[in-house]
């Protein structure tokens, strides 16, 4: 299928860009990486007669690091974050998804923005963002604002951005001492295969090993990725044994809202909920070590 025309907008600027997208609106969409707006429009999921091209503005791009934390610009490439050096010690969790999406061409052009604000359900990085308590930095001509990660996305392909908002940064703060996070997934391959499901968890723990804050995130298995809030009251104060770690996996079960399709059944979903919660907490223990 071909791609009907479409007007593209080159925006040099965030300002310009944002003020693109507000004098076109609705009739618009952004264009980062195109590894999922193009083939949207080849198959006509939507259609719009504008695209504003982000690749020109370099404030989007980059790792860096701040005084509270990691800075990652929203053309940042999956590769780029993948291989920045920065992305070592407790950060290196991101790598879990970053280097299990899709294929090495397609993380080449894909942009950490597009996977976060494209907001496509089975997105991998944003549930071991929001279990890393991330941030989203929202950018228009008006001005900046700041979000929540897991406030980002309200639904399928659905932000909380305004028409004529992008997002710039996705911010994640300085990891506390003593913390370990991880990301299971699992696909129908190893490789080039979206999420059938994913758990992401982030946890702190005292020097007495009870946890002193625990978050847990899903994706895959809600219209949005899924903070699961109950998790963490159930696990600060307590030592994380088995039965902590079972209580724990059966309320992500339970926060879960799967979908029967051609990759898995509802059920099947939410059993796999289960078990990559038991292997994301596992996992992320294992890094804080003793
Ligand atoms: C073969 C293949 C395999 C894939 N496998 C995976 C996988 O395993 N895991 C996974 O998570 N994804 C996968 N994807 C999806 C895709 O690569 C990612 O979601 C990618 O990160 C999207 O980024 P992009 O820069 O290409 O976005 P684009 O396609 O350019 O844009 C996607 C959407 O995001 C919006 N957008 C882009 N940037 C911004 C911004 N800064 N602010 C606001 N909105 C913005 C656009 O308006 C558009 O609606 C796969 C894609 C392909 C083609």
């Amino acid at each position: 299928m071909h791609i009907p025309s479409i007007e593209v907008h080159k925006a040099a600027t965030l300002a310009e860009a944002s003020a693109l997208l507000g004098r076109f609106s609705p009739d618009v969409r952004l264009l980062a990486g195109g590894t999922d707006v193009l083939v949207d429009l080849k198959t006509a999921r939507f259609s719009v007669g504008h695209l504003v091209a982000l690749g020109g503005i370099k404030k989007l791009r980059g790792v860096t690091e701040e005084r509270d934390g990691l800075r990652i610009g929203a053309l940042t490439t999956i590769t780029e974050l993948d291989r920045s050096p920065l992305v070592a010690g407790a950060y290196a969790a991101l790598r879990d998804a970053t280097s299990r999406m899709a294929t090495p061409q397609v993380r080449n052009a894909a942009t950490v923005g597009g996977n976060v604000a494209g907001a496509v359900p089975c997105a991998d990085l944003p549930p071991i963002l929001i279990a890393m308590n991330a941030t989203a930095l929202l950018s228009s001509d008006k001005g900046e604002r700041t979000v929540a990660l897991e406030d980002l996305v309200v639904g399928p392909r659905t932000t909380v951005l305004r028409d004529n908002e992008l997002l710039a940064a996705v911010n994640v703060p300085r990891p506390p001492e003593r913390f370990g996070a991880a990301y299971a997934r699992f696909g129908l391959r190893e490789a080039n295969a979206i999420a059938v499901a994913g758990v992401a968890v982030a946890l702190a723990l005292n020097d007495d090993r009870t946890v002193r804050s625990a978050r847990i995130a899903l994706c895959a298995v809600a219209p949005a990725p899924k903070f699961v809030k109950e998790a963490t009251r159930l696990l600060v104060g307590r030592v994380l044994d088995e039965r902590a770690c079972a209580q724990a996996a059966a309320l992500a079960m339970e926060a879960a809202e799967p979908i029967s399709d051609l990759r898995g059944s509802a059920e099947y979903r939410r059993e796999l909920v289960g078990t990559l919660t038991r292997r994301a907490l596992a996992a992320a223990q294992q890094r804080i070590g003793r």
